[in-house]
């Protein structure tokens, strides 16, 4: 049976008695859902914030949420522009290909519930994080990877297509001359697009979408796509996103650590100066990669901090869009 039939046919209950832990893990889902407080009131209007200088992106979610959207809807349609930017070679479509010169896209949106969905080593859809969207709302899982992602994705309404664009394609067969790996993400590369947004009704939710590291490793996955690792929301705490090098993110659970921090009394800033100097404080290497983070708490307070000079979040708030010098480890 395919799969979107397997989804459609089986009702809630079957679906209850044939997961069995799944069931009850949805089961208290619900009822935690119904246990969350009224969101609080905003202190401040709504805010878009988003990793590097995404003009374009963080404005779209930001006047979408200005208009009254959901804070999930905004950012989708936010990070959504970079995946369809074909001059963008970090993010969806004309996105770098690992070494072998496959295209694949990582994402994964997450929402003020706590619910969440997650797509990795994506090589034929464009709006991905839309997709791990489809994933979170159309299936009983969190997570789905290549072929299988790829396969639900079309029988979802996405349109499969070529992701490597005649520009990257050169750019790869050049880099094949030397094939010399040495990750490069900082300044002049603009990188993975995380983003969060705070909505009218207090709520946030997040989305994050890359092509991850150029010239990876065929079946390489990053933090992107990873809950807790390059997005985290908790809509009572607040929301936090990363770029960089991935695989440090990963070893500190770099985005479910800022939230921990700002629950136990810390703001987004210093959340996220707490979370790079767990990287740098236990990687002497440090030195050889940039890691970024981005926060945002429930009162719409934003943070950002970096290893390296260069990163710069954007920020949407009170009609403005703004891009945001952070601080860095190293100066
Ligand atoms: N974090 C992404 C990854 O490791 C890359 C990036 O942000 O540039 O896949």
């Amino acid at each position: 049976m395919k799969r979107r039939n397997f989804i459609t046919r089986t009702s809630l209950n079957t679906l209850a008695l044939g997961l069995g832990i799944n069931s009850l893990a949805n089961a208290n889902f619900k009822q935690n859902q119904l246990k969350l407080k009224p969101s609080e009131k905003l202190a401040s209007g709504p805010v878009a914030i988003c990793t590097w200088e995404f003009t374009k992106a963080n404005a779209t979610a930001g006047a979408l949420l200005d208009q009254g959207l959901p804070a999930l809807d905004a950012v989708i349609k936010g990070v959504a522009v970079e995946e369809e930017n074909i001059k963008n070679t970090t993010v969806g479509k004309g996105g770098s290909p690992d070494r072998e010169g496959n295209v694949t896209l990582d994402a994964c949106v997450m929402d003020h519930t706590g619910n969440c969905g997650s797509v990795m080593a994506v090589e034929s859809i464009t709006n991905v994080a839309a997709l791990a969207r489809k994933v979170m709302e159309d299936t009983p899982h969190v997570i789905l990877v290549g072929k299988g992602a790829e396969e639900f994705a079309v029988e979802s309404g996405f349109t499969a297509e070529n992701l490597l664009t005649p520009e990257t394609e050169k750019l790869w067969k050049e880099w094949l001359k030397t094939s010399d790996y040495k990750p490069v993400i900082n300044i002049e590369n603009h990188d993975t697009i995380g983003m969060l947004g705070l909505d009218k009704d207090g709520n946030i939710s997040g989305a994050c979408t890359t092509s991850g590291l150029a010239y990876k490793m065929k079946g390489r996955v990053g933090d992107s796509p990873v809950i807790g690792s390059g997005l985290f929301i908790d809509n009572t705490i607040g929301g936090a996103a990363a770029t960089g090098m991935g695989e440090e993110v990963i070893k500190t659970v770099g985005s479910f650590l800022i939230v921990e921090l700002m629950r136990n009394g810390m703001s987004p800033q210093e959340a996220c100066e707490e979370a790079v100097n767990r990287i740098v404080s236990t990687n002497p290497n440090h030195t050889n990669f940039q890691v970024a983070y981005i926060a945002i708490n429930k009162q719409g307070e934003t943070g950002c901090y970096c290893i390296h000079p260069g990163f710069k979040m954007m920020k949407y708030s009170n009609g403005e869009n703004n891009p945001v010098v952070a601080g860095s480890h190293l100066k």
